[in-house]
């Protein structure tokens, strides 16, 4: 499908008169709109929350709104269980999925009363010693080997550092019902950036057939299972996007022939979707400043992987629109990059894109998940600001963009901070 910006050039010429690029925006009524479409389509599942992958998006400003929408959080560190906490989401609206968990990331875990889902066997003891056993929890499960869904191989678990396996989700539910434990979750997250309908309900019936084993085996009572993340966008205009209601309709079928029937009809869905949450409602707006004509035709912009790393990362794709040129025809070639002195550094590479002046905004789509979270200060370079496009049509600032005394900051013990010249 054709991509749209959802602001226009004017909108960001007015804008960067306040706050200069580079900057995410988010797009509030996308988003909303987005979340409600979600929760109806697995309206059926009477205990059903999406718990919102705080890595994702670690907008307090963000949370707050998906948090209106009904979202609960998905937490993996000690600050980003502060951040829910900050904003009165804790209790049984947290779910703690980390792994290689430090001490004190389950105490406070505990004391905030957040759901958590064992990455390990082993966390047992850990988190007995250090915390105590709560009566609900959650173990994340592994099968290992691949996961496939009809066409091919989709994802390597087997690979995977995170789970436990089979016989070790017998054993820890033993062990954990004999510690007190009265109300069960299994979690697994299996594939990563999916674009196929049938991720979930392939994923539902492992885990309900694992639960319905569970159950009747020990005894235990299984009170939600969650699909976890991995529900993809597509960051390309050729991809097909997922149907999240044909996607809630195929759990909705294996519910009722996998849990029904075992007389496990009332066992919540938890899902903790980040990417298909934000992803497609943020973008990257920076300008291009510099204009290079070497072996290949170069377009340096004021954004660089430190705004943005997937592409640097993964390889990933991430579309492109010149604003104010969104109809004109893709005559060019460039590299769109920024300035790390890292050649990885690229937002774009041997992309056809209409002829870039100077200047001009270069729209980087679906940045709205891991994109201003992966953000990192190689080089020295400073983190962007955040924008959120109102539903009034407004722009609300909702993080400003890091300052040099922001990054060195943590010399607050050193003199050197007295040495620094900020008159720049
Ligand atoms: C990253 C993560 C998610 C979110 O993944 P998306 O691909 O953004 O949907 C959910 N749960 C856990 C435990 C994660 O680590």
């Amino acid at each position: 499908m054709e991509k749209r910006p959802f602001v226009t050039k004017d909108q960001i010429a007015q804008l960067v008169k306040t706050i200069p690029t580079p900057f995410h925006i988010y797009d509030e009524k996308a988003m909303r709109e987005n979340v409600r479409k979600i929760k109806k389509a697995f309206a059926w599942n009477k205990g059903y929350k999406e718990y919102f992958a705080v890595k994702a998006n670690p907008n307090p400003y963000i949370i707050k709104i998906l948090h209106e929408e009904g979202c609960g959080c998905d937490c993996s560190s000690l600050t980003e269980l502060m951040l829910s906490n900050a904003l009165d989401i804790n209790g049984r609206e947290i779910m703690f999925s980390s792994n290689a968990t430090p001490a004190e990331e389950y105490v406070y875990a505990k004391k905030i009363g957040a759901t958590i889902n064992l990455d390990d066997i082993t966390h047992i003891d850990f988190l007995e010693k250090c915390a105590g056993i709560p009566e609900v929890i959650s173990c994340r499960f592994n099968p290992g080997g691949t996961f496939q869904i009809t066409n091919g191989i989709m994802d390597n678990p087997g690979d995977a550092k995170y789970g436990m396996t089979k016989p070790q989700m017998f054993e820890a539910f033993k062990i954990l019902k004999e510690k007190g434990v009265k109300e069960f979750g299994i979690h697994a997250f299996l594939c990563s950036n999916t674009l196929t309908n049938l991720y979930y309900p392939l994923l539902a019936k492992v885990l309900f057939e694992l639960a319905v084993e569970l159950h009747t085996e020990l005894g235990v009572h299984i009170g939600f299972i969650n699909l976890s993340g991995g529900v993809g966008i597509p960051y390309r205009p050729e991809d097909e996007a997922n149907d999240i209601e044909k996607i809630a309709e195929g759990v909705h079928k294996v519910y009722d022939e996998v849990l029904v029937p075992a007389g496990m009809g009332d066992v919540a869905i938890y899902t903790e979707m980040g990417r298909f949450i934000m992803g497609p409602y943020g973008a990257l707006v920076t300008t291009a400043i510099h204009e290079k004509h070497t072996h290949k035709e170069y377009i340096g912009c004021d954004a660089c992987a430190a705004n943005l790393m997937r592409p640097a990362m993964y390889g990933a794709y991430h579309h492109i629109t010149v604003l104010g040129k969104e109809d004109a025809p893709c005559d060019h070639v460039y590299d769109v990059t920024g300035s790390l002195c890292e050649n990885n550094d690229k937002f774009a590479i041997d992309r056809a894109l209409p002829k870039i002046d100077m200047g001009d905004y270069i729209y980087i789509h679906d940045t709205g998940a891991h994109g201003y979270s992966m953000g990192y200060n190689y080089n020295g370079r400073l983190r962007s600001a955040e924008v959120l496009l109102q539903e009034d049509g407004t722009m609300k600032l909702i993080r400003r963009a890091e300052t040099p005394k922001d990054y060195f900051a943590t010399f607050d013990f050193s003199d050197i901070l007295s040495k620094m010249d900020y008159n720049i």
